[in-house]
């Protein structure tokens, strides 16, 4: 074995170790309860797709319900002759994980459970967050995201369009799928490796968006001597939990701020002269993809950094040294590590691409079981109302939980509000580093798409994610951990990134039914 835990001789880790296919309308076209070997006919383009992912090292799986063994519509060994027939015209695969139940039985393995997924994942040796699930419905999808794997869609035309809507990424065909998959592997590969000094490396914004840069960061430490992360206020208490990070340079930028404040000459002249006297031998600006870096890549230019990456759609000039770009949809942790890797830089093989906080040692978390309930989002439209919250909490107690009701300082009316209907009322009372180490206790967390999503992505607890559309799912999902997506992904708020719900009656959570978060609570934190 080698230090990684994998086999000796095995590829770099990489972002991924397997590939799980669905069968039926994903592999083979779908031939209801098909017994017979004669019937299989593969997708076009099936067979040099997953010779693709095979000569890349990925391990193949099968993931397939098949509850015509259960209803007795064809026998166990008629359906290993299909699989038979399918291994002779697609390839071998490195495993089967097959649910041979009907839904009167209440399996675990059964898609959208995310049963089958952890199978698969233990055969071929690994966990389901180093896994990606192609499959062409939404159970596919929810199994995916409930075990931690990457899920990519891959319709047909007996996909719903509500089940497109909700997919994490989609793809036009397998070869499609297999494409992305390739070029998100390919994407965190540095072309050089680099090692340096002194890396300044740059993330405004809030807490959430400091810690989805997490990784990427960390990979750029994995190649510096020192790195100090430039951060803005919101992002400071984030900033302070990330590994790799040696210095903290907290300044307000006023070109990233949804508020900002006026330009100030002389701001601007103490921030550069603050820059240059970190003598960094290079810089790396991450942001957001609607941010530019270029006014910051300036004042790094007039404070002397001789080496800057940043990612631009817009013309550097002689700004950036790595003018790096990244398609629409990629989830922001690998957004970041694909900048790191442009600019030279990987995490190490024993560092997962998983969103990471040191925790500190000096306060235990709660005892008992419990889980959070996080009623407050950084933006207005990611947040269901107050009620509606009051409610949920009610049901998950009414279900035997205890509920713990967490917010910030400035939320105390809100979280006393909704633990009144059956929690315990936490509000003010965390700050960001004790909310971390309340939330690694937690079985789940229940929250909108807001900074602790992240936050419990980075201990590594299940989010039960009430998800307005207005920014993409699979951007800004809560990264590589179990996760059930709740709310209506096709509302007319869709990709608006609207800070205030711009529809009446705030449609994509206010509908949102309290039983449906019960049953995610129990999906992602079972017995
Ligand atoms: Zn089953």
């Amino acid at each position: 074995m080698s230090t990684t835990g994998l086999p000796a001789g095995s590829p770099a880790r990489g972002l991924y170790d397997a590939v799980l296919l669905d069968r039926d309308g994903t592999l083979v076209e779908d031939v209801p309860y098909n017994g017979d070997p004669e019937k299989v006919r593969p997708l076009p383009g099936a067979r040099e797709a997953l010779d693709r992912l095979r000569a890349a090292g990925l391990r193949l799986a099968v993931v397939t319900n098949q509850s015509g063994l259960a209803r007795g519509l064809f026998t166990e060994a008629q359906m290993r002759a299909v699989h038979t027939r399918i291994e002779e015209l697609l390839g071998p695969f490195d495993h089967w994980a097959i649910c041979p139940h009907d839904d009167g039985d209440r399996c675990a393995c059964r898609k959208p459970a995310p049963g089958l997924v952890h199978e698969a994942a233990r055969a071929l040796g690994t966990t389901a967050a180093r896994c990606v699930l192609v499959g062409d419905i939404g159970r596919d999808m929810t199994a995916a995201l409930a075990a931690g794997a990457t899920g990519v869609l891959v319709p047909t035309p007996v996909t719903r369009p509500e089940e497109v809507a909700a997919a994490p990424a989609v793809c036009a065909n397998l070869p499609g799928a297999v494409d992305e998959i390739l070029r998100r592997l390919d994407a965190v590969r540095p072309a050089t490796p680099r090692r340096t000094g002194t890396v300044l490396v740059v993330r405004s914004d809030s807490a959430g968006d400091v810690l989805v840069t997490g990784p990427g960061i960390r990979a750029v430490a994995a190649g510096a001597q020192r790195v100090v992360l430039l951060c803005g206020p919101r992002g400071r208490a984030a900033a302070d939990l990330l590994p790799g990070v040696d210095e903290i340079i907290e300044w307000p930028l006023p070109w990233i701020d949804g508020s900002p404040a006026p330009v100030d000459p002389d701001d601007m002249r103490a921030l550069t002269g603050r820059l240059a006297a970190v003598r960094a031998d290079e810089a790396v600006i991450f942001t957001s993809f609607h941010q530019s870096p270029l006014p910051l890549a300036l004042l790094l230019r007039l404070a002397g950094v001789p080496r800057i990456s940043a990612i631009s759609d817009d013309y550097p000039g002689s700004l950036l040294d790595v003018r790096h770009r990244v398609p629409a949809g990629v989830p922001e942790p690998e957004r970041a590590l694909s900048l790191a890797a442009a600019a030279g830089f990987a995490l190490p093989d024993h560092d997962e691409p998983a969103l990471r906080v040191r925790l500190g040692p000096d306060r235990e978390p709660p005892r008992g079981e419990y889980v959070v309930a996080h009623p407050g989002a950084s933006v207005p439209a990611r947040a269901c109302p107050p009620r509606l919250w009051a409610r949920i909490v009610a049901a998950l107690a009414a279900d035997g939980h205890r509920v713990l009701v967490t917010g910030g300082p400035d939320e105390r009316d809100l979280t006393a509000l909704v633990a009144a209907a059956g929690g315990v009322d936490l509000g003010g009372t965390t700050d960001l580093a004790g909310l971390a180490r309340l939330l690694a206790g937690a079985r789940c967390l229940v929250v909108g798409n807001t900074g602790p999503a992240h936050l419990a992505a980075a201990v590594g607890t299940p989010v039960v994610s009430l998800f307005a559309p207005t920014v993409p799912f699979g951007q800004w999902a809560p990264y590589r951990v179990p996760t059930v997506r709740l709310g209506d992904a096709a509302a007319p708020c869709r990709d608006t990134r609207a800070t205030t719900c711009p529809v009446p009656g705030h449609p994509c959570l206010g509908g949102l039914d309290p039983g449906a978060v019960v049953a995610a609570v129990r999906t992602l934190a079972p017995g």
